[in-house]
């Protein structure tokens, strides 16, 4: 028997409930949760309607079941009976809808690539696509199926003259070594550009450019089959565990040592862990280990840790569970994902953040890097939001940073205070948001960052763009 609270269930700030990145979410019905799902999966009703068999299903086959109660949906091939996952879908019916009879994977990549729905799917598999004869390719179909990397022998003219779309990879091997040359024909590569991973027999190489991503997977001795789509992730070792507040950790997880990847500035990974059964997973951003790590690209690609501020909430789904793994465990690790682009720090003059809660994770990096990498910086000031003074994530790194570098400056604001808080008080407001956002000049280059509760976010862009700060001059971060 799963032990759940018999509240309403998500709760009213459920991430499962809650809008993210600008796509709805609908309320659930009572019973409609996620673990409401699980146990729904678990039960052993036959949940497609076909007693346990799979089956091969033609384009034509697929378009029938188009209703609410009969509703199939293709993803990357296999074939889903979506209907007695409607009212559980946090999107909404009318979402899952908008696939139905048809090929969605364009509109999951879209709207959540990172979801694991071959695990939360898996009772409701009806079978594959059937294949169709093969038909003539052009070179962009050509493109997709090998995942945007070509072999440089096969890289046409035409691939060439695309820039940036069209890398080309060649190889080398000694006795002992085999040298993989991505040419990217781009200037700017960074290490946090590149994720390799080595495992087995397998090696992968992914190389991010602009808003591409151009993956290289070579099978070391024999034939290996992985599906390339979706998120990739690895397994990584918990390093250590300390308390930051009373409901707040600092994780550090270990990435095997045939891993680098290094997290962009402002960008989040998915966490996965298998609870009761299913695959689940939830963003997280990582952070520096400290406020006062320098931030330098290193000479060696030697990044093996990686960190994470998490909040623990006693009657959430995931975060328990995190909290239960020892020393030693292991906890998957997705690529990065986030539409943060370094590049608006530069010849930044005036940088404002504003974060309530562990919406202060994004903000550690990009604080860290415009810090130590951006010379034309006079100013950065957070306004950090809390409920209480121990809720304040690194307030002493925080008020010693602003002592030690005096381009900094912090103030935070507490919505429920003890009597003896003498500092500022409330939600985001326009008067607080007017007082604190004062340019240095009023030419000045400016980028206000925002992160924390949905509610929080929506309230603060609103209240941004009434003060007249242009869109380009505000980055939120939501998933
Ligand atoms: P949920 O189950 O989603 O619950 C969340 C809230 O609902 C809690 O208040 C919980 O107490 C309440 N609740 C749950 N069940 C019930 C119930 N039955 N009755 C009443 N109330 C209930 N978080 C971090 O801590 N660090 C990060 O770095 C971080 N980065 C993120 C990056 C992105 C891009 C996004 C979108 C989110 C990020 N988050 C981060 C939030 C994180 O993804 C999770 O949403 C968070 O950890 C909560 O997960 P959970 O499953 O434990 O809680
Ligand atoms: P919390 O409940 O402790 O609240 C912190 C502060 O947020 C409050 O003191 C208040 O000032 C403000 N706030 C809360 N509810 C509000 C409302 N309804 N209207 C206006 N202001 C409000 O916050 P928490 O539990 O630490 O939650 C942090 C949130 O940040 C989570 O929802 C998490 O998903 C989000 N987050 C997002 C990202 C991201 O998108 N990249 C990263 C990290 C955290």
């Amino acid at each position: 028997m799963l032990n759940v609270p018999s509240q309403s269930f998500p709760g009213p700030s459920s991430q499962q409930r809650v809008a993210s990145g600008g796509r709805s979410k609908v309320p659930l019905k009572q019973g409609r949760s996620l673990m409401d799902w699980i146990r729904l999966t678990k039960s052993g009703k036959d949940l497609t309607g076909l007693k346990g068999r799979l089956i091969e299903v033609t384009e034509e086959e697929l378009k029938k079941h188009n209703k609410k109660d009969d509703c199939w949906i293709c993803i990357r091939g296999f074939v889903y009976n979506v209907s007695p996952y409607m009212e559980y879908h946090p999107g909404g019916e009318d979402e899952l809808m908008r696939a139905a009879g048809s090929d969605g994977t364009d509109l999951f990549d879209q709207v959540h690539r990172w979801v694991n729905y071959e695990s939360m799917l898996k009772e409701c598999l009806v079978g594959r696509m059937a294949m169709k004869p093969a038909l003539p390719k052009d070179y962009h179909e050509e493109k997709k199926v090998l995942n945007g990397m070509l072999p440089q022998s096969q890289v046409t003219d035409t691939l060439a003259k695309e820039g940036p779309s069209s890398p080309s990879y060649d190889w080398f091997q000694t006795d002992s070594l085999v040298t993989i040359v991505i040419y990217t024909k781009q200037k700017d590569i960074n290490l946090d550009s590149v994720i390799v991973d080595h495992r087995d027999d397998s090696f992968r190489a992914e190389t991010v450019i602009k808003d591409y991503s151009y993956l290289v997977h070579v099978a070391l001795s024999h034939e290996i089959q992985e599906d390339f789509s979706g998120l990739f992730y690895r397994k990584c070792q918990l390093v250590s565990k300390e308390d930051m507040t009373h409901d707040t950790k600092l994780f550090c997880l270990m990435l095997p040592p045939s891993t680098h990847l290094q997290v962009p500035v402002g960008q989040h990974v998915y966490l996965k862990l298998p609870i009761t059964g299913t695959e689940i997973v939830k963003p997280y951003t990582p952070v520096s280990d400290s406020l006062f790590s320098e931030f330098k690209e290193p000479v060696l690609p030697n990044n093996i840790y990686i960190y994470f501020l998490i909040k623990i909430y006693p009657a959430g789904f995931f975060t328990p569970e995190l909290d239960q793994l020892q020393i030693g465990d292991y906890v998957s690790v997705s690529n990065p994902e986030g539409n943060f682009i370094i590049s608006q720090l530069q010849e930044l003059e005036d940088l404002f953040l504003l974060a309530a809660g562990t919406g202060f994770t994004p903000m550690v990096k990009v604080l860290n890097y415009a810090l130590t990498n951006i010379p034309s910086l006079r100013k950065v000031k957070l306004m950090f939001f809390n409920k209480t003074e121990d809720d304040i994530i690194w307030r002493s790194q925080l008020e010693k940073l602003a002592f030690k570098d005096k381009r900094f400056e912090v103030e935070f604001v507490l919505s429920a205070p003890t009597s003896e808080w003498s500092g500022k008080q409330g939600y985001i407001s326009p008067a607080l948001l007017s007082e604190f956002l004062r340019r240095s000049s009023d030419t000045s280059k400016v980028l206000i960052c925002l992160c924390g509760p949905t509610p929080f976010t929506e309230q603060g862009m609103k209240m941004l763009h009434d003060l007249n700060f242009s869109k380009d001059e505000i980055h939120s971060f939501t998933a």
